[in-house]
């Protein structure tokens, strides 16, 4: 993990490489924002001409107003229990780390690692607890990034615009991935298991969603309930409704939006990847070690995206320790630490 390991250039490129002509002469970081956005990469064919789609732009303009509502002073006071501010923040952990992080990205997209099929199965359902689709959708989304980043293809590429790359491409029509059946093809290996086919079914991963959205709204009427009687059990359940379902989903969203937009953007590079991603530390601290993005574009299997020593990733620590209780296998180190 020393810098050290980083002398071998065969192994891993340092950023001292020039930088793609087809982006620039400099460096990312070097480059101001306008400038990138002004190289106007256009739009991916498959969204053109474009079409909102509006299940996705009513469910996540609805789940913003909850996240608002918690902030109007009357409703902060009436909601705020610090229950629910622990909850949020512990479910940023449990939902966002241990399900997208880790289960989404670094397990089903890359298979950093391998685990028996009941602890892929656990993981895949604390991701779908984040609004972010199916797995199959997610993982075939991510897949055809790495296919195609920076480059037209890309379906969620910051140099088109900021916003585009943050949160337009989501809530808009892309010809790829309005059918199972047009997307199978980058995620064969999942649907080939039952489990992940039947998700895609009629949006049954949704259902897990509001499944354990009601689940939390529930616990907090019993525990409120338990604490202090009726009105007490209804501001409880209000308040993780709020803190523990819509205000960590609105915050893991936007953490992994931000990988695709901040971490394609702003940021020191390792490797002269062929794509303008970055290692972003706020984003990296954020989104539990996905921040190292120019890092993971270089090595993309690799379960630990930080590479160097103090490019911490919390991911990882999970990913070892599971390892060392035997829960997981066969984990990919970065190949710039020589093993
Ligand atoms: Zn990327
Ligand atoms: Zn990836």
């Amino acid at each position: 993990m020393a810098e050290s390991l980083f002398k071998d250039e065969s192994e891993a490129q340092l950023s001292s490489d020039p930088w793609p002509a087809s982006i620039g002469a400099t460096p990312v970081d070097a480059i101001p924002v306008a400038q990138v956005s002004s190289q106007g990469l256009p739009l991916p064919i498959e969204v053109q001409p474009l079409k909102i789609l509006w299940s996705a732009a009513i469910v996540l303009t609805l789940i913003h107003i909850v996240l608002l509502l918690a902030f109007v002073p009357w409703t902060f006071t009436w909601l705020f229990t610090w229950s629910g501010l622990v909850l949020a923040i512990l479910g940023h952990f449990v939902f966002g780390m241990l399900g997208v992080t880790i289960g989404y990205h670094r397990l089903l997209t890359h298979r950093g690692f391998t685990c028996p099929t009941w602890l892929g199965h656990t993981l895949a359902v604390l991701g779908m607890c984040n609004l972010q689709d199916s797995p199959a959708r997610w993982v075939a989304v991510h897949r055809m990034h790495h296919r195609h980043s920076d480059q037209q293809a890309d379906p969620h590429s910051p140099l088109v615009s900021f916003m585009w790359g943050h949160v337009g491409w989501v809530v808009h029509r892309h010809k790829v991935f309005d059918r199972t059946i047009h997307y199978a093809p980058y995620v064969g290996d999942l649907l080939r298991d039952p489990f992940y086919r039947r998700l895609e079914r009629h949006d049954a991963w949704l259902l897990v969603f509001i499944a354990h959205a009601v689940l939390i709204t529930a616990a907090g009427a019993l525990v409120g309930y338990i604490a202090g009687g009726a009105s007490e059990a209804l501001r409880y359940a209000a308040s993780w409704a709020v803190w523990a379902v819509a205000v960590r989903t609105v915050l893991v969203l936007h953490g992994t939006w931000s990988v695709n937009s901040l971490a394609h953007m702003f940021g020191y590079r390792n490797y002269a990847t062929k794509d303008a991603s970055t290692n972003n530390w706020l984003v990296a601290l954020f989104t539990h070690g996905e921040g190292w993005h120019n890092n993971h574009h270089a090595d993309p299997q690799a379960a630990s995206h930080g590479h160097r020593s103090w490019e911490l990733d919390m991911s990882w620590w999970v990913i070892r320790l599971l390892e060392a209780v035997g829960l997981v296998k066969n984990v990919v180190r970065p190949k710039a630490w020589g093993s």
